[in-house]
This record gives C-alpha cells, structure tokens and sequence, in this order.
C-alpha cells in the first residue's frame, strides 16, 4: 500500500522529556527511589571502585562547606577512610545522599552520583527509560519523511542519552540529530530557543516544539517557534486559557495528523 505523502509545515521538531515523550512521574517514581532503595548494596559491591570514590571525595567536599556552612543541622561530615573505618564511611555516605535526596537538592556533587548510580543502573538493565510507545511511532515516522529531531530537556545531556539510550524499547538515540539541555539556557528563557534555532540551522518558524510545561510552549512562541502542548496522564491540569490559546495534543501521532502543521497542497 502506498503512502500519501504530506507537506509538513515545519521541518525540525524539539522534544521535551518529562510529561511530553516520558511520564512526569518519571524521575520521581523510578530514578530517585532507584538510589535511595539500592545505595547500600551499591557501595558495598563497588567500594573498590575509583571512580566511586571519586564521587564521595566530591560529597566530601560538599559536606565541609555543608557543616561550616551552619544553615544545615543536619549535614554531617563524611570521614576519610582509614584503617577499619570503612562501615563508619559508608554509613556517612547513606546518611549524605539521604538527607540531600530528602532536600532535594540540586547540588553539584549530589547530581553527579545520582549521575554515576543511574549510569550503572542503565548499563546493568536494572534501570530502564519509559518512552510512550506513540513517540516511538512518531520518531520512525518523523525520521522517514526527513524531519530532524532534538531533545531540549533540563535534564542533563548524558541523563537523556541514558534514558532514550536504555528505553524500554530499547536504543532510541539513532533518531535524534542533536541534544540541548539548560547548559544553552533556561527552557523558560525566549533567546534558548532562538540559539536553540541557530544550533540546528533552522528558521525557528521551521521548527515545531513540545512540552507540557505551558511557560516553555510561551518562551518558545515569543521565539516564533511552532508550538504545541502535550497532555499526557498526570501532567499538571491545563486551564481554559491554555487551552484556548494552544493546540494541545494528548499523544504523538495526533501531532502527525493535525492539518495545522500540514502544509496546503497546491
Ligand atoms: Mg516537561
């Protein structure tokens, strides 16, 4: 059977992550308890590690500041390791990353373990990303007609490629031409999204973005990027407004489908 082919209105399309290819619990239900349930046996299986203790020496760090810093009661200081002092250290370690964790702190040295713990996670199969299967067919789709596709997240680079990279789907990465993160500026930010169109060597008329966050979809349009919102389950409630003022799409292939972003024949 042969396809009809279709004019499309924009040439590039920019991805959200959490509530638009992923659910928005995502990071909360999955990545976050998966340190906080496995950092025991973590630490105990790869003590010897370098690189693990590497990642302590920067909580060590972080720790000093933490204590002198005297605005944290609760932050402890984490020992150096000598002699048979190691259950004393790993116990500092857990105390750490849980009363950051509980902080939900966006520290430096906390986000690269959470970092080096999901990398293992991923790479044992433990971790897997979810990617709604309807994104899956549309990035195929999208591929097949030539669009370029990107992620624009504020999760970190290596955290998507981690995500999409280990699916539950399996590698995704061999679709996506490129990656942004907030490294190029906020999402909320109107002059990302226009660097954003330079990086990909589009007009930001050409390129269409979604998210389900109301003030990226804002940002982006003040950039004249195409826009359109994504309302998947458990995402925060769209007002009226929202709604009235942007197409809002509850799956990926609707995207596809929707004679807004369908080029007029002849
Ligand atoms: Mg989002």
């Amino acid at each position: 059977m042969s396809q009809i082919a279709i004019d499309y209105t924009y040439k590039c399309v920019l991805l959200d992550i959490e509530g638009t290819t992923t659910p928005i619990s995502f990071v909360h239900d999955k990545l976050f308890p998966f340190v906080t349930n496995n950092l025991e046996n973590f630490l105990n299986k790869n003590w010897k590690n370098n690189e693990l203790q590497e990642q302590i020496q920067l909580l060590r760090e972080q720790a000093i500041k933490d204590v002198s810093a005297g605005e944290f009661p609760d932050a402890k200081a984490i020992p150096e390791e000598i002699d048979n002092n190691e259950e004393e250290v790993k116990n500092a370690v857990i105390q750490n990353i849980t009363w950051q964790m509980k902080l939900n702190r966006k520290i430096a040295a906390l986000k690269s373990f959470q970092g080096y713990m999901w990398r293992g996670g991923y790479e044992s199969g433990e971790l897997k990303g979810i990617v709604y299967q309807d994104v899956i067919e549309a990035l195929k789709r999208w591929r097949e007609i030539g669009i370029k596709i990107y992620i624009y997240s504020s999760g970190s680079i290596a955290a998507q490629k981690l995500l999409f990279g280990y699916s539950d789907n399996g590698n995704l990465l061999e679709y996506f031409s490129g990656h942004f993160d907030t490294t190029i500026g906020s999402k909320l930010e109107k002059q990302s999204y226009e660097d954003i169109a330079k990086e990909v060597k589009f007009e930001p008329t050409e390129i269409l973005f979604l998210s389900d966050n109301v003030k990226e979809i804002v940002a982006a349009k003040s950039a004249k990027f195409k826009v359109a919102i994504v309302d998947r389950p458990k995402n925060a409630p769209l007002s009226d407004k929202d709604r009235n003022d942007f197409i809002v799409f509850t799956d990926f292939l609707q995207v596809l489908a929707h004679p807004e972003f369908i080029a007029s024949q002849g």
